[in-house]
C-alpha cells in the first residue's frame, strides 16, 4: 500500500514560515484580494479555503465578486484599480471564469508586484529561467510535496498529464530543474490512444485536468509516486482525476483527494502573499 502523500501535513510546514516570514515584516500589513468572476461551487471552495487561511496567518482578505456577466473590460478595470491601491499587496483572480472571458489576458493585468497566485507572464517565465522567488502556486505546491517526502527525481521519469498554463506547463519546468526526464501529456495524447503508455513508465506521475478516472489503476508503475491535482465535484464528494483504489495498491507515494495538493497550494499562495512584500 501507498505512503499517503499528506498535504494538510506538507501545507502545516509552509504555515510556519509563513507566520514567521510574516512576524519579520518592516513594509505595510499583507492584504490579499480575490477577484472572483459570478460564484460556481468550484471558486466557492478555492474562497473558503483563501479567506479560513488568510484569517489564520494573519493576513487581511477581500472579495471582490462581479457579476457572472461582467465584460473582460470591466474585470480587466476591477483588477486595475486594485493594482493602484495602496493597502492592496496581492491579488488572485479565481478560477474557473465564464467562458467568455480571456483567463491569460486577465493574469497579465494583474501587476507582478502583485501577483499572489505567481500567473503573471512574468512569474511564468522566470519559472523557464529557473529563478524567481513567486512561484505558480499549484504547481510549486506539488514540488513541495516531492521534496518533504524526498521523492527522487533526478533522472527519473516524470509524466504530466495536462499541459495547462498554471499547471502542467510551469511544472514540467520545476522537474525539468531537478533532472526529471519529463514528459507532457494532453489532449492529443489521449486521442492518439497514447496515454496509458505513458502513463505506465512514470516513476513520477502528476495529473491535472479535470476528469474523474482519466488514469486507471492498472496504468501505475509498480512503486512510483502520483500526485492528484484534479478536482471533480459530485452529490457524493470530491474526487481527483486518478481512480484511488487501484493507483494506491500499485504506487510507493499518493496523494489522496481531498487533502493532497490543495491544502498545500492554498498555503503557497499565502506565502507567495508575504514573499511580495519582501521584494
Ligand atoms: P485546465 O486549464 O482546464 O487544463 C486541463 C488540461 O488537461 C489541459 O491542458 C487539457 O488539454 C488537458 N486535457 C483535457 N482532457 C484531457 C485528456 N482526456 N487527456 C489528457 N489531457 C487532457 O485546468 P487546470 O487549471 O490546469 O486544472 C486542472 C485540474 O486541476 C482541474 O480539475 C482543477 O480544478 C484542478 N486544480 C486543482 C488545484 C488544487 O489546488 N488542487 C489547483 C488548480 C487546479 P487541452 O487544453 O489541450 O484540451
Amino acid at each position: 500500500m501507498a505512503i499517503l502523500l499528506d498535504g494538510k501535513k506538507v501545507a502545516g510546514r509552509i504555515k510556519a514560515d509563513v507566520k514567521k516570514a510574516l512576524a519579520g515584516l518592516k513594509k505595510a500589513a499583507p492584504r490579499l484580494v480575490g477577484v472572483s468572476v459570478g460564484q460556481t461551487p468550484a471558486t466557492c471552495m478555492h474562497l473558503k479555503s483563501q479567506a479560513k487561511l488568510a484569517g489564520e496567518m494573519g493576513i487581511a482578505y477581500h472579495l471582490e465578486v462581479l457579476p457572472e456577466a461582467a465584460a473582460q473590460k470591466e474585470v480587466a478595470e476591477v483588477i486595475a484599480g486594485f493594482n493602484k491601491d495602496a493597502a492592496t499587496t496581492g491579488v488572485i483572480l479565481q478560477m474557473p471564469l465564464p467562458a467568455a472571458l480571456c483567463a491569460q489576458t486577465l493574469r497579465s493585468v494583474i501587476a507582478p508586484q502583485k501577483d499572489a497566485e505567481g500567473v503573471h507572464p512574468v512569474h511564468l517565465g522566470e519559472v523557464v529561467l529557473g529563478s524567481g522567488s513567486i512561484m505558480p502556486c499549484t504547481a510549486a505546491a506539488c514540488m513541495e510535496i516531492l521534496k518533504d517526502y524526498e521523492v527522487p527525481l533526478r533522472g527519473r521519469e516524470a509524466v504530466v498529464v495536462g499541459h495547462s498554463e498554471i499547471v502542467g506547463k510551469p511544472l514540467s519546468m520545476m522537474l525539468l530543474k531537478e533532472f526529471a526526464t519529463t514528459t507532457v501529456c494532453h489532449i492529443a495524447t489521449s486521442e492518439a490512444g497514447r496515454l496509458e503508455e505513458h502513463v505506465r513508465r512514470a516513476d513520477v506521475l502528476i495529473v491535472a485536468v479535470g476528469r474523474a478516472g482519466l488514469i486507471r489503476g492498472e496504468w501505475i508503475k509498480e512503486g512510483a509516486a502520483v500526485l492528484d491535482v484534479g478536482i471533480n465535484r459530485y452529490a457524493s464528494g470530491i474526487v481527483g482525476d486518478v481512480v484511488f483504489e487501484g493507483a494506491s495498491r500499485r504506487a510507493g507515494w499518493i496523494t489522496p483527494v481531498p487533502g493532497g495538493v490543495g491544502p498545500v497550494a492554498v498555503a503557497m499562495l499565502m506565502k507567495n502573499t508575504i514573499a511580495l512584500l519582501q521584494k
